[in-house]
């Protein structure tokens, strides 16, 4: 059971810009397995940060928060690194907020495991889809990244796609 606990490396209360027309919690998920020359969040990159929440305290928290936050969106790092994502997403649900996911993409089949429990989805693409091992680091992220695209287009999941500029 302990190994499923999500890693978070960090999160803001209260947002109106991380989901569309909801006050949201976001929730940084700790770990990345690309390396985007860009990365805004260094910090969140490695598996396991030096200043991590403890998920537990995050969800008491949330309960204190039921009727006064709409959503609660996992953000990165990548959220479907982690398999405690699952188990994350689904306690969240059942406390009756919405779910939102930001995602690059970077594991498909997590990512259709968790898409049945999640109300909208923002997903980065990184350019071309040639450009990204360049953009990433990693010789098969654009595979990941368009099977990602696919799952999400035919699941019915309000979804974004965020084409970054000024990448590559
Ligand atoms: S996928 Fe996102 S979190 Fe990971 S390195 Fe790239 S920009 Fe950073």
């Amino acid at each position: 059971m302990s190994a499923q606990v999500l890693r978070v490396g960090g999160m803001t209360p209260c947002s109106t810009v991380d989901f569309p027309d909801a006050l949201a919690a976001v929730i940084y998920c700790q770990g990345c397995p690309w390396r985007c020359h860009y990365c805004h969040n260094p910090e969140l990159l490695p598996a396991r940060g030096e200043n991590q929440l403890d998920w537990a305290d995050l969800l008491a928290w949330l309960r204190r928060r039921q009727g006064l936050l709409d959503a609660v969106v996992f953000s990165g790092g990548e959220p479907t690194m982690q398999p405690g994502i699952v188990g994350a997403v689904k306690a969240v649900r059942n406390l009756g907020f919405k779910v939102g996911l930001h995602t690059a993409g970077s594991y498909p089949q997590r990512l259709q495991e968790v898409l049945a429990w999640v109300d909208w989805v923002a997903m980065d693409i990184k350019g071309e889809w040639a450009d990204y091992p360049e953009v990433t680091g990693v010789a098969n992220s654009a595979e990941k990244a368009r099977e990602s695209v696919e799952a999400v287009k035919a699941s019915g999941v309000a979804y974004e796609l965020r084409v970054l500029e000024g990448v590559g």
